[in-house]
């Protein structure tokens, strides 16, 4: 009973962690709402780049690139 019960709990978290992640639109905005799971993939609104700055937060100006390694992104 105790799995089952545990295999709820984490449901609800991994809901809860989809519903936030829905309503955001960057990491940093997911991670100050709560947001600790990578329920799924944030890419840039403007360019679809992962590896854009503005994926990791909505302040930061869009490259349209998604070269590794640019400032402010959390991808290598
Ligand atoms: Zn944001
Ligand atoms: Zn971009």
């Amino acid at each position: 009973m105790k799995v089952t019960a545990d295999l709820k709990k984490e449901k609800d978290l991994w809901a809860d962690q989809a519903d936030l992640a829905q309503r955001v639109d960057c990491i940093d905005c997911f991670h100050k709402g709560g947001g600790f799971l990578r329920v799924r993939m944030f890419l840039c609104p403007i360019c679809g780049h992962k590896r854009c700055p503005k994926a990791t937060n909505h302040r930061l100006k869009c490259t349209g690139s998604n070269e590794p390694g640019q400032k402010g992104s959390m991808y290598e």
